[in-house]
C-alpha cells in the first residue's frame, strides 16, 4: 500500500514507523524540505496552493491522509478527486474552525461550554454580558498549543484582549473550572467498525500538552461510554475513517466537548508502547481498509513531552520501563521536539520511574 500524508512533522513520520513493518511505503508532502519525516520516506516539497505539485505528489499514491488539521481543505479536496483522502475533507473543515466544530457537537447533543461568536468590539461587550467572567477568548481558526487565546478574568481585562485579538473572527467561551482534562482516541474503519482507547488524563502547561496518563484513573464505566457516544456520533455523522482525538474537560460528573482532531494527536502517543495496537497503526490499517487492531492496553503508561530541550540519551534508556521518541527536530523553546513513554505492567513500579525520567527531563531544562 502507497500512503501519502499531508505534513512531514513527527506524526507523519511516526505513522510511517508504525506500518512501515508490513511493506506500507510512504511519501510526505510539505512546505519544509527539512520537516521531520524527511529522513524516513521520499518527500515532495510544495505549499498547499501548488495544484501541479499537489498531483505530483498524488501521482501511484493508493491513499492519502493527513497529519494536521490545518491542511486547506481546497488542498484535500482537490486531491480526492484522484486519489482517496481518509478522513474525509469535510471532517477538516469542522475542525478548522470552532464555530463550525461546537455547532456540530450541538446538533449532536454533545454538551461543550457556554459561547457567543465575536466579530466586533461591541459582539465582545454582548457575549462577557451573556457567557459572564472568567472566560477564555480564542480565535475560531488556526489557534494550536494555546496561541492565539487570552484569559478574561475581570472587565479590565477586556480591552488588552481585543487589542492582541481583535480584527480576527473570535469565540468567546465560558471559562470551565474543570477537575481534569481527558481525551478519547476513537478510530473508525471501512465497513463503519468502530474500536475506542480508554480515556486519558491529561496535563497542559502554557497551553502546551506536558503528559498524558494512560489510562486516565478513576474513569467510571459510565463516564467512558459517555466519551464513546459523543465520539461515535461524530464518526458517523461524518461518515469517518482512520483516528478522532476528541478533548473533553471533566467536572464532576459532567463531560464538556473542548475540541477535535481529525488525525492522530499527542495524547495517543502512549499507545505506541502501551497498546496491543498503536493509533498510528490502527489510523493506517483504518485508511487502508484493513481490520484494527485490539486497543488492549499493556499496562500502564505516563508519556512525557520533551519541549525545547533533549535529555541525554543514555539517561533516559538507563531508567526501566522508558521509551524515548525524538522526532529530528531543532530544540527550540516551546518546541516539542520529542517525548519519553514510561510504561509498566506492575503499577507499583511506576510512580519510580516517573520520578526517575521526570529528574531527568527537568536537568535537561525541559
Ligand atoms: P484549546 O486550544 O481550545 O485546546 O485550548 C488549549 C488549552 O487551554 C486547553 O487544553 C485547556 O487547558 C485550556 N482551555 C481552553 N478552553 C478553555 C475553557 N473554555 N475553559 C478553561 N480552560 C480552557
Amino acid at each position: 500500500v502507497r500512503v501519502g500524508i499531508l505534513g512531514a512533522g513527527q506524526l507523519g513520520r511516526m505513522l510511517a514507523l508504525a506500518a512501515y513493518p508490513f511493506g506500507f511505503r510512504f511519501r510526505f508532502y510539505d512546505p519544509s524540505p527539512y520537516a521531520p519525516a524527511g529522513q524516513l520516506a521520499e518527500q515532495v516539497a510544495g505549499t498547499y496552493d501548488d495544484t501541479e505539485r499537489l498531483l505530483e505528489f498524488a501521482d501511484g499514491l493508493d491513499v492519502i491522509t493527513y497529519e494536521f488539521e490545518n491542511v486547506p481543505v481546497e488542498a484535500a479536496t482537490l486531491l480526492s478527486r484522484h486519489v482517496p483522502v481518509y478522513p474525509p475533507p469535510q471532517a477538516l473543515e469542522v475542525s478548522q474552525d470552532r464555530i463550525t466544530e461546537k455547532g456540530l457537537f450541538g446538533r449532536l447533543g454533545i454538551p461543550v461550554p457556554a459561547y457567543v461568536a465575536v466579530n466586533s468590539r461591541e459582539e465582545l461587550d454582548y457575549a462577557v454580558d451573556r457567557v459572564g467572567l472568567p472566560a477564555v477568548l480564542k480565535t475560531t481558526r488556526w489557534g494550536y498549543d494555546g496561541k492565539g487565546q487570552a484569559i478574561l478574568r475581570t472587565p479590565g481585562d477586556v480591552e488588552a484582549a481585543w487589542s492582541t485579538l481583535g480584527g480576527r473572527a473570535l469565540i468567546l467561551e465560558g471559562f470551565v473550572g474543570f477537575d481534569r482534562e481527558l481525551s478519547l482516541l476513537s478510530v473508525r474503519g471501512r465497513t463503519g467498525e468502530t474500536t475506542f482507547y480508554p480515556l486519558v488524563e491529561n496535563h497542559h502547561r502554557e497551553g502546551i500538552l506536558r503528559k498524558t496518563i494512560a489510562p486516565a484513573p478513576d474513569v467510571s464505566s459510565g463516564l467512558q461510554e459517555r466519551a464513546q457516544g459523543y465520539a461515535s456520533r461524530i464518526l458517523e455523522e461524518l461518515d469517518y475513517l482512520g483516528v478522532l482525538a476528541l478533548e473533553l474537560f471533566q467536572k464532576g460528573d459532567e463531560l464538556l466537548a473542548n475540541e477535535m482532531a481529525p488525525r492522530v494527536h499527542n495524547s495517543g502517543h502512549w499507545s505506541i508502547e502501551g497498546a496491543e495496537t498503536s493509533q498510528f497503526e490502527n489510523h493506517l490499517r483504518a485508511i487502508a481498509g484493513l481490520p484494527l487492531g485490539s486497543t488492549v492496553l499493556r499496562g500502564q503508561s505516563v508519556m512525557l513531552n520533551l519541549i525545547g530541550s533533549l535529555p541525554p540519551l543514555e539517561e533516559v534508556l538507563s531508567v526501566p520501563g522508558a521509551h524515548l521518541h525524538l522526532y529530528a527536530k531543532e530544540p527550540r523553546p516551546g518546541r516539542k521536539v520529542g517525548h519519553i513513554t514510561v510504561r509498566s505492567d506492575d503499577p507499583t513500579d511506576l510512580p519510580q520511574r516517573m520520578e526517575a525520567v521526570t529528574k531527568i527531563i527537568a536537568a535537561s531544562g525541559g
